[in-house]
C-alpha cells in the first residue's frame, strides 16, 4: 500500500513541469501524515444560565479489561455482553473527564486528572487558565482524581479552595496512603467538607454515592430549572457498568454498596431523564440513561444540552 502510493507520487513528480497547477496542489495535499483518531479535548453545553465543561485529561487502552469489570461473571458472559455492543473483549479505551462548572460568579473543578500536565493541557484547551479556577472539587481520592493538584511542591490552582466529602477525607485520614498524604494532605487548611446534601456554590449539591471509595460522591448541577448529574465513578463503563449493575469491578472498594449506588442512580437518572456527566464514559462523557431488561443502556449526548 505504501510502496504504490511512493511509485504514484514519484511518478506524478517526474511529469510535473507538464501539469496544471491543479493537478499538483492536489499531489502535494497527499504528503499530510496518518495522524489517528483525534479530537478537541474539550465539549462544552449550556445548562441554563451555567457553563458545563468537561475536559478530557487523558485516554489509554488497557488490556484484559475482564480483569477488572465482571469481576463475578465467567467469559463466556463478558465476551457475549461485549460483542452485543461491538466491543472488544481484549482491550478497553479508558478515559479521564474533568469538568469545568462556570456558575458566572465562580469556576468549579470537578476532580484533576492523573497529572497536572495533562489536565491543564485540556483545560487551556477549553479556554481556561489555572488561576481562573476558584473551587476544587473531589468526588474521591483515587490516583486519577487527586493526581493533578500538585504540581511539584506547589498547587496547580494557584486561587482555589478545596471541597471534598467527610466522610473520604477522614477515611483517607485513617490509611497510610502515598498520593493522598503527598497530594491532598498539604491541602487541607483550605479544604472544606460536605456531607450528603452540602452546598458546594450556587446551584450545586452533594450527593452521597458510597461504594466505590467509603465516602464517593456524586453532585447535581442545577440552573434555571435544567439540571445534571456529575456522577464522578459511580458507574466506570457505558455497556459493563450500566447493562449489568451487579458485575463487580475491581476499583470498588465495597462492592456490594457500590452496586447498589449504581442501580439507585442510574435508576433515578432514567426515571427523571436527567443527563449526567461519567468521569470514566467515553469522551465527551455527556450521556442519558435508559432501563433495559434488567439493567440499563447508555444514550450518548447528542444536541440536548445546546439548545
Ligand atoms: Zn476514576
Amino acid at each position: 500500500m505504501r510502496n504504490s502510493l511512493k511509485m504514484s507520487r514519484r511518478s506524478a513528480l517526474a511529469g510535473a513541469a507538464a501539469l496544471p497547477l491543479a493537478a499538483m496542489a492536489t499531489s502535494a495535499r497527499a504528503e499530510a501524515p496518518i495522524m489517528g483518531a483525534g479530537s478537541a479535548p474539550f465539549r462544552r453545553v449550556s445548562l441554563g444560565g451555567y457553563d458545563v465543561t468537561t475536559i478530557l485529561a487523558g485516554t489509554r487502552p488497557v488490556e484484559a479489561p475482564h480483569d477488572i469489570f465482571g469481576l463475578n461473571v465467567d467469559h463466556e458472559t463478558f465476551e457475549s455482553v461485549s460483542r452485543a455492543a461491538h466491543i472488544p473483549t481484549e482491550v478497553a479505551q479508558f478515559f479521564f473527564t474533568p469538568t469545568v462548572v462556570n456558575t458566572g460568579s465562580e469556576l468549579v473543578l470537578f476532580d484533576t486528572g492523573l497529572s497536572a500536565e495533562g489536565t491543564l493541557a485540556a483545560l487551556q484547551a477549553a479556554g481556561y487558565a489555572a488561576d481562573q479556577v476558584d473551587i476544587v472539587v473531589l468526588t474521591h481520592m483515587h490516583g486519577d482524581h487527586i493526581g493533578g493538584l500538585m504540581t511539584g511542591d506547589a498547587p496547580t490552582f494557584p486561587n482555589a479552595r478545596y471541597v471534598t466529602g467527610q466522610v473520604e477525607f477522614d477515611a483517607w485520614s485513617a490509611m497510610d496512603n502515598e498520593g493522598f498524604n503527598t497530594k491532598v494532605k498539604p491541602l487541607a487548611e483550605q479544604m472544606t467538607f460536605l456531607d450528603d446534601g452540602g452546598s458546594v456554590a450556587s446551584g450545586i449539591t452533594a450527593m452521597a454515592a458510597f461504594g466505590h471509595t467509603p465516602g464517593h460522591m456524586a453532585y447535581m448541577i442545577e440552573s434555571d430549572g435544567r439540571q445534571l448529574v456529575l456522577g464522578a465513578d459511580f458507574a466506570n463503563h457505558y455497556v459493563w457498568s450500566l447493562a449489568h449493575p451487579d458485575w463487580e469491578v475491581k476499583f470498588d472498594q465495597d462492592k456490594a454498596a457500590a452496586a447498589a449506588t449504581r442501580r439507585r442512580l442510574l435508576d433515578m437518572l432514567a426515571t427523571d431523564g436527567i443527563p449526567f456527566v461519567g468521569y470514566h464514559m467515553p469522551f465527551p462523557a455527556f450521556g442519558y440513561v435508559e432501563t433495559r431488561e434488567d439493567g440499563f443502556a447508555y444514550l450518548p449526548h447528542s444536541y440536548q444540552l445546546m439548545l
